[in-house]
């Protein structure tokens, strides 16, 4: 389809996130691995990348919003699906008419559920989230210690969590206190599966003091291809390819400013592309370079095209001097993601992690899925 000549065109391989979930899944194959979809799926697609990783065989969703979780639903019809940011005030019957369950994060949220649940003799599942060193979401210790010792949850919790602050630099000891305070905490309801692990939890898999995997992992950002260990060999495989159309090239000499500020000035005689994407399209602003100090590049054949001058809201000035004329004229493709340049690299270009660039992926992309088969979904 030729999605009205769309200035960036984003392939997303679902086969490539299906195998990153395998080679997740087999890090500790006692420990089911579910899949976290929130925020579209990190940029990719919420229904498309839900019904692909349902087909490899996940059985558990999270996401952060309800109306991701209709989504995921439409895409899992079988699936469990949880909601990480709990219950909004009168949400119940919502929930429990989608078959979804909130991770009650809070003695407030966890009074209205069992209210509910006394109310309506619903049998619905929740989670219960506790907070082991991160003060964001969850109760306290010592109100789950109060609450688990006691016979006062009032309905069967499907899973108790906890969430992981520091697991991204293995060094930390933060880690392993989290991961004995949670294990304290979850031997007080030892029938109901506990999670702790995100992303670097499962890449790390264990502390010096044990296992961090517990029932169920939880990873989200290393499924689309985002190694969420800085250091450390990248072992996922790249979802997301992201091109860019040449709209036009033009020669200058050397001493030329290019762009707003004239921040950026040619040094040699130079070829530009002007690509039809700029950072409405997430390619940030901090991507650009500035006064000789370069940002991030695209690739044209194998050849880098750093980024020239600064970012505009939908362009962007590549030097394309190095690359052959061939690859690089009116509407040829510069590679801005890929193999050669991936999520981590435009990330660090840009002072910032793979997490946001994928999240901050653009809308008027032309989007194509390939890998896996998807059909067209309804929403619930
Ligand atoms: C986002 C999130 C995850 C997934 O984290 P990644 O680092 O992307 O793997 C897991 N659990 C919770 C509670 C989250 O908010």
């Amino acid at each position: 389809m030729i999605s009205d000549f769309a200035g960036g065109r984003l392939t997303i391989d679902l086969g490539a996130l299906q195998d990153n979930w395998r080679v997740l899944s087999a890090i500790s194959p006692s420990s089911e691995c579910a899949a976290v979809v929130k925020a579209d799926a990190y940029g990719v697609g919420l229904a498309e990348a839900a019904q692909a990783l349902a087909q490899a065989g996940v059985k558990t969703f999270f996401v952060a919003h309800l109306s991701e979780a209709r989504t995921a639903r439409a895409a899992a019809p079988d699936a469990a699906i949880y909601v990480l940011n709990g219950l909004p005030p009168g949400a119940c019957d919502t929930y429990a008419a989608l078959g979804v369950r909130p991770v009650l994060g809070s003695m407030a949220e966890l009074a209205e559920w069992r209210a509910f649940v006394s109310a309506t003799g619903a049998d619905e599942a929740a989670a219960i989230h506790v907070d082991t060193g991160m003060a964001r979401l969850g109760l306290d210790p010592e109100e789950a210690r109060a609450l688990f010792s006691s016979d006062g949850i009032g309905f069967r919790p499907a899973l108790v969590m906890s969430h992981l602050a520091c697991a991204d630099e293995p060094d930390r000891p933060e880690t392993e206190r989290q991961r004995a305070l949670f294990a304290e905490l979850r031997s007080l309801l030892p029938n109901t599966p506990a999670s702790l692990a995100n992303s670097p939890g499962t890449l790390i898999a264990r502390t010096s003091g044990g296992d961090l995997g517990f029932e169920m992992r939880r990873p989200g950002v290393s499924l689309y291809g985002s190694n969420p260990l800085p250091g450390r060999p990248a072992t996922m495989k790249p979802v997301v390819k992201l091109e860019a159309r040449i709209i036009q090239t033009r020669h200058v000499p050397a001493g030329t400013p290019v762009g707003y500020g004239g921040a950026e000035t040619t040094r040699r005689p130079t070829r530009l592309a002007i690509l039809s994407l700029g950072y409405a399209d997430g390619v940030f602003r901090a991507a650009g370079s500035e006064h000789g100090a370069p940002g991030a590049f695209g690739f044209a054949g194998s050849v880098p095209c750093p980024f020239f001058g600064r970012i505009s809201m939908d362009l962007v000035a590549v030097d394309v001097t190095d690359a052959p004329e061939s690859a690089t004229s009116r509407d040829d493709w510069v590679e801005i993601l890929g193999d050669d340049f991936g999520v981590d690299d435009l990330a660090r270009a840009c002072g910032t992690i793979g997490y946001e660039v994928l999240t901050a992926l653009g809308r008027r992309y032309e989007r194509r899925y390939v890998g896996a088969g998807h059909a067209p979904l309804k929403e619930a």
